[in-house]
């Protein structure tokens, strides 16, 4: 119930409460009066009465008494008029007439204890009040009653009865009482009208103040509030109340222009400011704290250990990949993976614009069309990839997994939160990709492209302590080219390069992508395969040294073919350290050379202890 309507009740019913208290009390004044004047009457009559017959007793008209009653009874109001003797007087004077005899219990219990009684005897039409008064002998009244009658001070004489109609009086009453109530009634509408005049103005005030502030806790403070009421107090809430919601709409305003600038994205769909705003202030904590610990972070591998943190909180998913994109080089690699089985075979990691998320620069949702994307394989229901580009030739795409729709629309609606997090790990992803790029140059060799004898060095060690915890086994192969210096002489240097390529391309077609080559100096090269068995590694040193021999550089219209000479040793199988296996190998390539060139030739240990080398 609105106040509007409960004031107008409560003000109603105390006004009718009032006028109904008002009724009531004149109602209980006009009857007691009434009787009260009836009372006085009958009071009055009995001493007439009492005064005539004495009257007529001192004059000896007794007989004459009757006409004297019938004209007093005549009177108005006066319904029925009786006089009853006590025993005591019949027995002085006779039994006079017969209508003075006791006419019921009433005159008969006046005359026995000498007491008035008064009766009220009431319908819905009559209206009687009956009175007997009994009349006392006493030696002190004047005439003195006990000069004539034989009876003691204090006795019963006789008794007068009065019967008055008062139905007229109460048709009066009544009749006054509707008059009251009428005028009541009238000055109660009145009174509401002007307590509703009076009032409304404020209602009114009251509610658009409640619609406009209903609106503010929804976040709109566009509504201001307007008033007819002149009262000064009035026009002040009114003003304060407007430069208030004002200013929260343009400090929202503000906040909110300013968050967005932070966040480079939409913050979802809250309609309430406040709300958006508190939220977004959230996210930006959370989204600086993550910034501090990524920028601590010294590879670019611990950065998407971070990210996958950040994947699973935001996304409430523990089935993702993350993958990098090198568009340059058009390579896609898994960096972070939390499932085993393969959800993209489809697309070559060597061919990374076959993935679409990455080609169209847009998400992938399986929902919309669950063929979206050709090359899924995966066996969950739903896949859902979001591409994001860190510099012009570096992208990840992440892959989120799940079963339900319902994943997907939270995916869907927490993207922004994703994408303000990775837009921030943005410049430092950045930062350590060219750290790494930096250090990779350094370790790389400038003409194939492929590891240097620097590389080879700090692998060593590291590779050492990797191969004590897994138990990682390498097949360490050296090459040489035989008789280069030849080609250097005949044909210049520029040729002697051709060939260090055409050998570095032969190599690489040859070896599995987790295996290692570097050029150890000149044309010499070391390769380490890793966990290959010794004839998988003998294998694969002939397929190297049987393709690089049928292979020619054309000079001056002429085909000259070179051959190499590969030794192999095998760690931890014929040395403890890794360097020690490199030596081994370089053993085993000089025995190569020795027997012959264009050959593999597998370390033997009797071969360190016969050449001493
Ligand atoms: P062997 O069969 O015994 O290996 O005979 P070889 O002539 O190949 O002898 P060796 O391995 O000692 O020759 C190394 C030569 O490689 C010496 C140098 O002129 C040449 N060389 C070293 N680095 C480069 C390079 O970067 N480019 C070119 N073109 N030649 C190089
Ligand atoms: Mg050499
Ligand atoms: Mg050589």
């Amino acid at each position: 119930m609105n106040t509007d309507r409960k004031f107008f009740i409560f003000t109603a019913t105390l006004l009718l409460l009032f006028a109904v208290a008002i009724i009531i009390n004149a109602a209980i004044n006009f009857r007691s009066y009434s009787l009260q004047n009836t009372r006085e009457k009958s009071q009055l009559v009995a001493q007439i009465v009492r005064d005539g017959l004495t009257a007529h007793m001192l004059t000896n008209t007794m007989d004459k008494r009757s006409f004297f009653l019938r004209s007093i009874a005549r009177t108005n109001e006066i319904k029925n008029l009786w006089i009853v003797r006590s025993a005591k007087v019949e027995k002085q004077f006779g039994k006079g007439m017969t209508s003075e005899k006791p006419k019921d219990a009433i005159d008969r219990e006046v005359l026995r204890k000498g007491e008035p009684v008064k009766r009220l005897f009431e319908n819905s039409e009559d209206a009687i009040f009956r009175i007997t008064i009994p009349y006392i002998a006493s030696a002190y009244s004047d005439p003195n009653c006990l000069a004539c009658h034989k009876v003691n001070e204090g006795d019963v004489l006789g008794a007068i009865s009065l019967e008055f109609d008062i139905g007229s009086i109460r048709r009066e009453g009544i009749i006054t009482l509707l008059k009251i109530g009428a005028i009541t009634l009238i000055f109660i509408i009145l009174a509401l009208i002007a307590v509703r005049i009076l009032t409304k103005p404020y209602l009114d005030f009251f509610g658009t103040l409640q619609n406009s502030l209903k609106h503010a806790r929804k976040g709109d403070f566009s509504l201001k509030v307007h008033t007819k009421i002149k009262a000064t107090d009035v026009q002040a809430v009114c003003e304060l109340y407007n430069m208030l919601i004002e200013k929260f709409q343009n400090t929202i305003g503000t906040i909110e222009h300013k968050l967005a600038i932070l966040l480079k994205a939409s913050s979802g769909n809250c309609r309430d400011p406040l709300e958006k705003a508190s939220k977004t202030i959230d996210m930006l904590s959370d989204i600086h704290r993550f910034k501090m610990t990524i920028e601590h972070d010294s590879s670019v591998a611990q950065i998407f250990e971070r990210i996958a943190k950040v994947i699973r909180i935001v996304m409430k998913t523990e089935s993702f990949l993350i993958y990098e994109i090198d568009s340059k080089r058009n390579l896609r690699t898994i960096v972070y993976k939390t499932v085993d089985e393969i959800v993209c075979s489809k697309i070559s990691m060597e061919n990374a614009h076959e993935c679409r998320a990455f080609r169209t620069q847009s998400t992938v949702s399986s929902d919309l069309f669950p063929q979206l994307c050709k090359s899924y394989t995966g066996s969950f229901a739903f896949h859902y990839c979001i591409p994001f580009s860190v510099t012009d030739s570096y992208s990840i795409v992440i892959m989120l997994l799940c079963e339900e729709q319902k994943e997907v629309t939270y995916f869907k609606e927490n993207l922004f939160t994703l994408r303000n997090y990775l837009e921030n790990a943005k410049p430092v992803i950045e930062s350590r990709l060219l750290m790494e790029k930096l250090k990779d140059r350094s370790l790389r060799d400038g003409l194939t492209g492929v590891y240097n004898r620097k590389f080879i060095e700090e692998f060593i060690d590291k590779a050492n302590l990797q191969a004590e915890r897994h138990a990682t086994s390498y097949a360490v192969l050296m090459l040489d080219i035989d008789y280069f210096k030849q080609v250097n002489d005949q044909y210049g240097h520029d040729i002697g390069d051709k060939f260090i390529k055409l050998l570095t391309q032969t190599i690489e077609k040859n070896i599995r992508k987790a295996d290692i080559v570097a050029r150890y100096g000149g044309e010499e090269f070391v390769l380490l395969l890793h966990e290959s068995s010794f004839k998988g590694a003998e294998a694969v040193a002939e397929k190297i040294r049987d393709s690089f021999s049928k292979k020619a550089i054309l000079v001056n219209g002429k085909h000259i073919n070179k051959t190499v000479s590969i030794g192999i040793s095998f760690f931890p199988e014929n040395a403890k350290a890794l360097r020690e296996a490199i030596k081994y190998a370089d053993v085993a390539l000089y025995k190569a050379k020795e027997s012959g060139r264009n050959r593999v030739v597998v370390f033997k240990a009797e071969m360190y202890q016969h050449e001493q080398y």
